[in-house]
């Protein structure tokens, strides 16, 4: 049984160096639209808060086909495991979901 103390020491994380590194690494993106479509608000914008990028839902019409996918991400689905992508030439297979993907909001500040 461990009796001792314990210190936790935190740190001023910098956002903005984090945000340039997720931007550089493709770790991440810059949230630029609103979280739906305007036309139909079933569908979430590219760009937006609950964009695609992190990945599918359990209640999306083609819920969890997105983790076999290509580098590019263009080729999706279980069906296309073991073949090769024409557009980024790399194996679609199972990748899961990146937990680490990032959203970033750009805070302008004007003076
Ligand atoms: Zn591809």
């Amino acid at each position: 049984m461990f009796r001792g103390k314990i210190r936790i020491r935190f740190q001023r994380m910098n956002f903005e160096t984090a945000c340039i590194e997720d931007l550089n690494l493709n770790q991440g993106f810059l949230i630029t639209e609103t979280p739906f479509s305007d036309v139909d608000k079933s569908i979430r914008n590219m760009g937006g808060p609950r964009s695609p990028l992190y990945g599918s839902g359990p209640s999306e019409i083609n819920e969890f086909a997105d983790r076999y996918r290509c580098k590019c991400g263009k080729r999706i689905g279980a069906v296309f495991e073991g073949e090769e992508c024409p557009d980024c030439h790399t194996l679609i297979e199972y990748k899961d979901i990146d937990i680490l993907y990032t959203g970033w909001f750009l805070r302008i500040i004007l003076s």
